[in-house]
């Protein structure tokens, strides 16, 4: 594994992400972000993924997508779109 390629997805990157169907896509926003979950741990993520619906309600700004969770991503491909 390779620092560096901050272009996506690095497997074991935490990745914020909303609650939703993903069929429509994922978008993702590079991020650098502290959170805490609602149990009182905290965690630092690298990504934040939101559906098409999610991306459209916050006009693409990462700080207003309503987050659901967070994982570990495992290393599987990524589909990219917009990211403005
Ligand atoms: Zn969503």
């Amino acid at each position: 594994m390779t620092d560096g390629d901050e272009k996506q997805p690095q497997k074991g990157d935490t990745v914020l992400y909303c609650a939703h169907d993903v069929a429509s896509g994922l978008h993702w926003w590079r991020v650098a972000m502290g959170f805490r979950r609602p149990d009182g741990s905290v965690g630092e993520a690298k990504w934040l993924a939101a559906c098409d619906a999610c991306f459209v309600a916050s006009a693409g700004n990462a700080l207003a997508v309503r987050v659901a969770g967070d994982g570990t991503w495992d290393g599987s491909p990524v589909t990219f779109r917009a990211q403005d």
